[in-house]
């Protein structure tokens, strides 16, 4: 489903962040990419996502190199959220959740229908919070419009970057059984980066463990505990 194939990427300033990776993540898996800070995760997410390209190696999506998808059928394969959530601060709740749906042309009340699901899949009262904006939300209300928004158009692939930081112990909770519910409904391609060993645990099926730019090591959860 994703395969990185010796990926190297080196910065301008010549700072090599990653080595010489290769990976693979199923399709309909969830794969959890953890390591201390600097390692090269949040680099690794940006290749997938092309927001920025490989110095060597290939990154390629269902068989298909990802320097040669249309950018926008590439926008509506991949769902990304960022640990910054990145909401737009001047677009009210809906038209922040839908901003892929109408770039895809969806009819206005396939949007809105759309748009008032994922509220209340996220315990958000549409009527209460459709129209209000980003500011008026707490931090972890809108860290959950950043993961709905993600899942708005259905992508078969979701990036999340540390996505449940910034939650409540119990908003966590519910966003990864519904991220786990969602993967095992619909087989989404799941990759997040976590520093939480606990939740890469609970919620993936393959757990990639960085250092220095390298994959150290990487298994199912009970090969990880295993040989720790
Ligand atoms: P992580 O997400 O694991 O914390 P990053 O992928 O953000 O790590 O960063 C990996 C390394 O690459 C870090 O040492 C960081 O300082 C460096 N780095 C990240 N972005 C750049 C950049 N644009 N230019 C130079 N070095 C960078
Ligand atoms: P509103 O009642 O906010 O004017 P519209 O009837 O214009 O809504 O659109 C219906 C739905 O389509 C909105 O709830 C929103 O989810 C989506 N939508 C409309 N315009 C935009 C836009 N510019 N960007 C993203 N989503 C939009």
């Amino acid at each position: 489903m994703i395969e990185l194939k010796n990926v190297k990427k080196e910065y301008d300033n010549g700072f090599v962040a990653l080595k010489n990776i290769n990976l693979h993540c199923n399709e309909g898996e969830i794969t959890a990419l953890i390591g201390p800070s600097g390692c090269g995760k949040t680099t690794l997410m940006k290749l997938i996502n092309r927001l920025d390209n490989p110095t060597k190696g290939s990154v390629s999506i269902k068989g298909k190199d990802i320097s040669k998808i249309d950018p926008v059928e590439l926008r509506r394969s991949i769902g990304y959220v960022i640990q910054q959530i990145g909401l737009f601060p001047h677009m009210n709740i809906a038209r922040n959740v839908g901003t892929v749906p109408k770039l895809l042309k969806w009819d206005k009340e396939r949007i809105k229908n759309r748009v008032d699901e994922l509220l209340e899949l996220v315990s958000l009262d549409p009527e209460i919070y459709r129209e209000r904006f980003p500011s008026e939300l707490s931090g972890g209300q809108q860290q959950r419009i950043g993961v709905i928004r993600a899942l708005a158009a259905e992508p078969s692939v979701i990036l999340m970057d540390e996505p449940f930081s910034a939650l409540d112990p119990i908003s966590r909770e519910q966003l990864q059984d519904e991220l786990v519910r969602l993967q095992r409904e619909i087989k989404k391609s799941i990759v997040f980066v976590t520093h939480d060993m606990d939740e890469a645990l609970k919620i993936a099926d393959r757990i990639v463990l960085m250092k220095s730019g390298e994959i150290v090591q990487h298994g199912t959860p009970e090969e990880i505990l295993r040989h720790p």
